[in-house]
């Protein structure tokens, strides 16, 4: 192919639909130029066949993805090394139901290289699915992606109206009131980067990771921080790339962490001892009990009532617990959600208690 013609672009030269290029190509020494065209006959498990005219289909999005520096989903015995794309025995696109777009096992193809038994939908751009059923890249394919457009495809994209990183694509994922929040990259690789959690306290920048690889295992966990009981933090947050910068400044409040006592209940009374009780706003909203078989629910308390009524002395509170029946309880403690821009937080927390009755 004559490839090339563009260094800030890439070349897409689509073919006639008899053409003897049946797919889409990108050679492998040179991204920057694809060729799409031709025929593709599908023959499907159910029996019968069906026509698809390449240039018609979202084949480009295939080849964009190669372009990009991404692999065929199956490409490694069936992964491509990306935790989140499905396993993928496709070679074979009789393996898919149309419709429905799920693999089907078994189909009796010995081309099929059925190892497994996935059970995935196969949509996506980068599997051999029928071509109608392309239409997902996943977050990881994006990073990568990404990464490319930072890195080998600087060139093509450094015109482009990329802008900055997007901060919104950043979540925290949290266990409350344990209060370690970890910050989880979900679309822009920049702010994929060894911190040291230490200094993620007071004023943190991350900035580009320009050596990109192929994540192996989970998704990266970028960084860490804990936060002490009855205290918040506010952390300052930079991405840059070389469209600019992008800030966030999220706060973090941890709830007063707490103690259950005596477990077994034996008397009519269980305590709840808190780390503190100063700052009522730190405190549970509601401690509801219920019965860990029914699920019923078999007591509310109204936690900040209690504080308020000067119920919650030397951070205990007391709760009679004489009208519940002897068994295994769930005790749930319920918060406010006072953490900014935060809605993936969980803000409740379960603990197992055994009533002896
Ligand atoms: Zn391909």
């Amino acid at each position: 192919m004559d490839a090339g013609q563009h260094t800030n672009a890439i070349d897409i030269y689509v073919l006639p639909s008899n053409s003897q290029i049946q797919g889409g190509f990108v050679p492998s020494n040179n991204k920057k130029v694809m060729a799409i065209g031709g025929t593709k006959t599908v023959t499907h498990c159910s029996g019968g066949t069906t026509n698809y005219e390449i240039a018609q289909h979202r084949v480009v999005s295939h080849e964009m993805g190669h372009c990009f520096g991404l692999v065929h989903t199956w490409q490694y015995s069936g992964d491509d090394g990306l935790s989140d794309t499905p396993i993928d025995y496709v070679t074979n696109n009789g393996c898919v139901n149309p419709s429905t777009c799920q693999f089907v096992n078994n189909c009796g193809y010995s081309t099929c290289n059925v190892t497994s038994n996935p059970t995935s939908i196969m949509t996506n751009f980068m599997s051999y699915t029928v071509p109608t059923c392309m239409s997902v890249f996943t977050p990881m394919q994006i990073d990568l992606m990404r990464g490319s457009l930072n890195t080998s495809l600087l060139a093509v994209v450094s015109s482009s109206q990329a802008g900055p990183p997007n901060m919104q694509l950043m979540t925290y994922d949290s266990n409350q009131p344990v209060n370690t929040v970890n910050f989880v990259n979900s679309g822009w690789h920049n702010i994929y980067t060894n911190l040291n959690p230490s200094t993620l306290i007071s004023n943190v920048t991350w900035s580009a990771n320009t050596s990109y690889l192929y994540p192996t295992g989970t998704k990266l966990v970028n960084a860490g921080v804990v936060v002490n009981s009855g205290q918040s933090i506010t952390v300052s947050i930079t991405a840059s790339n070389i469209c600019g910068t992008a800030n966030r400044n999220p706060t973090f409040v941890a709830y007063y962490g707490y103690s259950i006592y005596p477990n077994p209940v034996v008397g009519n009374s269980l305590s709840i001892k808190f780390d503190g009780s100063e700052r009522i706003e730190l405190l549970p909203q509601f401690i509801s009990i219920l019965d860990e078989i029914t699920g019923q629910l078999e007591l509310n308390v109204d936690v900040q009532n209690e504080k308020l009524n000067g119920n919650i002395n030397q951070n205990i509170l007391a709760i009679n617990v004489a009208k519940i029946k002897g068994g295994i309880k769930l005790v749930k403690f319920s918060y406010k959600n006072l953490n900014s821009n935060d809605s993936d937080l969980k803000f409740t927390s379960t603990e197992r208690i055994i009533i002896a009755k």
